[in-house]
């Protein structure tokens, strides 16, 4: 069921987005080569507890999952892309690192995204990068009333498409409100015109994410760390948007704090 939410109550998702924000602008900028993942999520469990947030993801066991997340924070390394269980592994130089962090305060959910390269850079990962984050702008000019939910999508795919890569539907965007999956979900490839009419009030993640060569993922032994199959490196952006008659809000935005 797709719920719509009044403009006090998009204010009142303001501070979860803020705190999303906060907490990943905070990662991104302590994340180093030498960092270890497990230190990373301790680092968003503290802000967590200062914050009096919660964690959306620690309890988190839906039926694709072989058992609770354990964890506040995805963090998808270079071939993984997707739901990165926190491990003991340090960083090294070059690694491209994806950071996924939602959370809820005042009893409203916020989902983000953010990716990037620790060290040395390849400019295939820069170009990979860039192309998500493109992506993700093209969905969020998209998301206005009267669009619809093809539109975003199209959006999104057309990016893709221009860089040459292929597209998986399988995982995607997604309501957000009281919990962090809800109606509708938001394909990141689909056709301009068709799919739900974009509502005011409709809050909605938006997530690009796109692997070098492939578009096929498999799961990792640890039952949740989606990596690509042929082992080429991923991206992912992502943003909590409000859909409003003055046009899309990004909640999650981290731009206030000198953080794309
Ligand atoms: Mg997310």
């Amino acid at each position: 069921m797709i719920e719509l939410r009044t403009p006090a109550e998009i204010d009142a998702m303001r501070p979860a987005g803020r705190f999303v924000a906060e907490v990943l602008a905070t990662l991104r900028d302590e994340t180093k080569v030498g960092t270890n993942l497990l230190h990373l999520d301790r680092r968003a469990h503290e802000m967590i507890r200062a914050a009096g947030a919660e964690s959306c993801y620690i309890d988190y066991h839906p039926s694709f999952g072989a058992s609770p997340f354990g964890k506040v924070l995805c963090t998808s390394v270079n071939d993984a892309v997707l739901h990165g269980l926190p491990h003991d592994y340090t960083l090294r130089d070059g690694d491209l690192v994806s950071l996924d962090f939602a959370a809820s305060v005042d009893g409203w959910v916020a989902d983000s995204a953010v990716s990037f390269v620790v060290g040395t850079a390849r400019d295939e990962d820069l170009a990979l990068i860039d192309t998500t984050q493109r992506a993700l702008a093209a969905a969020i000019e998209n998301a206005t009333v009267g669009k619809k939910i093809g539109d975003i999508s199209a959006a999104i795919a057309a990016v893709a498409h221009a860089e040459g890569l292929s597209i998986n539907t399988d995982f995607g965007g997604h309501g957000v409100g009281r919990t962090m999956h809800g109606d509708p979900h938001v394909a990141n490839d689909g056709k301009a015109g068709r799919g739900y009419p974009l509502r005011p009030g409709l809050v909605v993640a938006l997530e690009p994410w796109f692997l070098h060569t492939t578009d096929r993922l498999v799961t990792d032994p640890d039952g949740w760390t989606l990596r690509s199959a042929d082992g080429s490196r991923g991206s992912h952006s992502e943003h909590t948007v409000a859909i409003t008659p003055d046009g899309p809000i990004v909640l999650t935005d981290r731009s206030f704090l000198g953080v794309d």
